[in-house]
This record gives structure tokens, C-alpha cells and sequence, in this order.
């Protein structure tokens, strides 16, 4: 008899558990998986013997690389840097690096897992993988930063290429630095090729792609209101992080007429009662992304605002909600909150903002409620759109680039409405992701055998 047929849902987490110490999100984020893949598997052997999910939930192979830089007064730096290739079952690795102090293998290893489910869900042909390094960018200069980027890269570019693994940006991780990467990557190997995306727009890079996550999570909110025949119009909203997935939800919100209340960094929030308009969108931007400043400051600039420390937004009242900051910024009681004031719709701009059991009260309520997974994924889409891009060599006008974006958002919506629809008006967005983009990639691994 198979071993599998003896393993439930608690045994595989327990095995799971065991083959990873010490790496709390990576398992958070396989439970948040498991939980709706065992159900669906129940009647489905092949996945069951052929050890399906315990495959895609080891990692293809983690590599863990020393990075030594020189600071600007002169001392030896030492970091640690990654990449983890989660799964190539549907196409070559791809999935950003992370620059930031909380950086290690589990937070690594959650993130390739939840990008190798969420670019199946694209329907493009990426597998999934995630790299980084706890090197803090907060306070460097850009020389530093210079030199980081290079070094890091002298290690990755061995294991990377177009067809191979396909990094990009994430947290700390923007358009200056895959700069930096990009040509440190193509002064060792002599290659102008599509390695990396999020490239600048004349050396590669595609319209839209630094809009295309916080446009996308606002697409697929728009999708998932519009099942209960409602729009953004005069809507609330309470978003956290103010980077570019945070800045460019709120854009995209303000222009489809709905008010951002909010907006936070790690020192805390920002409430401005009379909405954060396209105009002070456009300063917290130029203030985060060129100044590298505080959140706080906003109340300077706007006094009717106020800056509340070291606290997280949830407890604003709002029609909905993007937290657009980063993994387990909302926890289950924090959801309970937003449930209790009224929220009807939470859609996830950054991974795995919501903890277990803030997604277990969230379904619990049965409230709209998209997993980062499904609602991030425009960045990584657009990344796709860049790939093609490269490989056919020409730039794609920004109307064509808008409308794949909005196509691939509904698509996932429907995706989402396939595998997730609980009958009686709710759909469990949750369920939905996790089987549609689970079956596309264990349809291919069953192909292939046992590899
Ligand atoms: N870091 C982004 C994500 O979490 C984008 C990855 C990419 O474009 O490859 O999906």
C-alpha cells in the first residue's frame, strides 16, 4: 500500500513541521495551501500517490550565498544572500529579491511557494522562486547600495538566466537596484538578455510594470465587488505600506472614486479623514521612493491628518481594505476589527499580510476576501508581459499593456469563482487560488514522472 494513503491533512503538516524548523512562515504558508489541496484531493489519487503537494512544498533547491561589500567608511560587510527555486514544473523560476533585515531562508522559502501558486494563476508560463538577502538598504547611500547590488549579483548570476530563473524587484528591491544588478549581470557574462525584469524602459523594462501590482489588486477588488453588483465609487478604503504597491492601490482607488483613509510604514500610520488625493499620493512617492522618508511626516505636510506610532491601520473604519505592507501585518484580531466596523471586501497587495487565523475569521464571515496570491499577481504578470517583451525583442504600446493587465486579473477572478464558489452567494477566493493554481502545476509534474 502507497504511504500516502495513511497520511491526512494533520500528518502532512506534521512532517512538514518537522522537515522545517524553525521556518514558521514557510509552514503558515504550506498549511494555508494544504488545508484547501487535501480537500480537493480526496477523490483524486493520482495527486495522493504521486506525492504531489509534498513535491511542490519542497523547494527544487535553495541556494545560500556569502555577500561581502565594502561600506563607505571602509569596513568589511558581511550579509547573507539567497535565491530559492521553489518549481519549474510550468516555466522558468521567477519571483523578486528582497532586500531587508528580516530576510532569511523560511521568509524565503514561504515566498517562492506562494509565487510558484500565484504565477500559475497568471496563466503565463513562469514557475515560481524568490531570493534576497537581510542586507538593510535603510540608511545606506547609493554608493553602498551600488556595491551590495554587485555583489550580491557576482554570486547570483551562475544560477540565473532568461530561460532559467527570471528574479525581479520586492521589498527594498526597486528600479535602482535591478539597475545595478542588471549591469553588474551583463558586465560578467557579456549578455543582454531578459534576466531580470523591472528593468528601466530604455534598457528593456515594460510600460506599467511599476503600476502593476497595486493596479492589479485594485482591478481584481473592483471584480470581486462587482459580484455583488457594487463599485469603488464612494467607497472607504484603508491601505497599509506606503511603497509602490501601497502608493499605486491608492492611486488606482482614488481614480475609480473611491477615499484612502490611510496609508503606513514600519514607524506606523497616517489617517487623513479628508481622503489621501492624487496630489498627496504623489508627494508620499516622491517623499518614500526619492527622499527615503517617514510616513509620519505627512501630518506636517497635510495638518488635518494625524500619525498614529507604532500602530496598524485596521482599526480605522472602512468600506474595504489592502494591506500592502508585509507578511502577517494583520492578525486575527485585527481582521475581527475590520469585520466589526463594517469592511465588506479585503483584497492583499503585499504576501501573506493576513495571519491563519485572520483568514480563518475572514472566511469565517464570509466577507470578500482575496489571498495575495490571486490579487498581487499584476506585478508578476506584467514581469511575464516584460519577458515576452524581451524574447520578441520590441516594446508593447502602454493600452495594450493596460488592457492584458485587466484581462489577467478577470482571469484569475474566474478562476478563483471555479474552485471557490460555496454556493449561496459566497466565494472563498482563498480555496479558489489555492486549487486553480495547485491543479495547473500538478497537472504538468504528473507529466513528467517522477522527478
Ligand atoms: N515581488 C513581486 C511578487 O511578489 C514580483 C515578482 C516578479 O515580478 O517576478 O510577486
Amino acid at each position: 500500500m502507497a504511504v500516502s494513503d495513511h497520511v491526512d491533512l494533520n500528518g502532512f503538516m506534521e512532517g512538514v513541521k518537522k522537515r522545517n524548523p524553525y521556518q514558521p512562515e514557510f509552514v503558515q504558508a504550506v498549511q494555508e495551501v494544504a488545508e484547501d489541496i487535501f480537500e480537493f484531493m480526496e477523490d483524486k489519487e493520482e495527486y495522493h500517490s504521486q506525492q504531489i503537494l509534498r513535491r511542490i512544498a519542497e523547494p527544487d533547491r535553495v541556494v545560500s550565498f556569502r555577500v561581502c561589500w565594502e561600506d563607505d567608511a571602509g569596513n568589511i560587510r558581511v550579509q547573507r544572500g539567497w535565491r530559492v527555486q521553489n518549481n519549474n514544473a510550468i516555466g522558468p523560476y521567477k519571483g523578486g529579491i528582497r532586500f531587508h533585515p528580516s530576510v532569511n531562508e523560511s521568509v524565503l522559502k514561504f515566498l517562492a511557494f506562494e509565487q510558484t501558486f500565484k504565477n500559475a494563476l497568471t496563466g503565463l508560463p513562469m514557475g515560481g522562486g524568490k531570493g534576497g538577502s537581510n542586507f538593510n538598504p535603510k540608511g545606506k547611500s547609493v554608493r553602498e547600495i551600488m556595491r551590495f547590488c554587485q555583489s550580491f549579483m557576482t554570486e547570483l548570476y551562475r544560477h540565473i538566466g532568461a530561460d532559467v530563473d527570471v528574479p525581479a524587484g520586492d521589498i527594498g528591491v526597486g528600479a535602482r537596484e535591478i539597475g545595478f544588478m542588471f549591469g553588474q549581470y551583463k558586465r560578467i557574462t557579456n549578455n543582454f538578455t531578459g534576466v531580470l525584469t523591472g528593468k528601466g524602459l530604455e534598457w528593456g523594462g515594460s510600460l506599467i510594470r511599476t503600476e502593476a501590482t497595486g493596479y492589479g489588486a485594485v482591478y481584481f477588488l473592483a471584480e470581486m465587488l462587482a459580484t455583488k453588483g457594487e463599485d469603488l465609487a464612494g467607497k472607504t478604503a484603508v491601505i497599509s505600506g506606503s511603497g509602490n504597491v501601497a502608493t499605486h492601490a491608492a492611486e488606482k482607488i482614488v481614480q475609480l472614486g473611491g477615499k484612502v483613509l490611510t496609508l503606513s510604514d514600519s514607524g506606523g500610520f497616517i489617517h487623513d479623514p479628508d481622503g489621501i488625493t492624487q496630489e498627496k499620493i504623489d508627494w508620499v512617492k516622491s517623499h518614500k521612493t526619492h527622499r527615503r522618508g517617514r510616513i509620519e511626516d505627512y501630518v506636517a505636510a497635510f495638518p488635518k491628518a494625524t500619525f498614529h506610532a507604532g500602530k496598524t491601520p485596521w482599526g480605522v473604519p472602512c468600506d474595504v481594505a489592502l494591506p500592502c505592507a508585509t507578511q502577517n501585518e494583520l492578525l486575527g484580531e485585527d481582521a475581527k476589527t475590520l469585520i466589526a466596523n463594517g469592511c465588506r471586501a479585503v483584497s492583499e497587495g503585499a504576501n501573506m499580510p493576513t495571519d491563519l487565523d485572520g483568514v480563518h475569521a475572514f472566511k469565517a464571515a464570509k466577507i470578500l476576501y482575496a489571498p495575495g496570491k490571486a490579487s498581487n499577481a499584476g506585478g508578476v504578470a506584467v514581469s511575464g508581459l516584460e519577458m515576452s517583451q524581451n524574447s520578441e525583442r520590441r516594446s508593447w504600446k502602454e493600452e495594450e499593456l493596460q488592457q492584458m493587465l485587466k484581462d489577467i486579473m478577470s482571469g484569475i477572478h474566474q478562476s478563483c469563482i471555479r474552485y471557490g464558489d460555496q454556493g449561496g452567494g459566497y466565494i472563498d477566493y482563498v480555496k479558489g487560488a489555492n486549487i486553480a493554481g495547485f491543479k495547473k502545476v500538478a497537472d504538468a509534474m504528473l507529466a513528467f514522472g517522477v522527478v
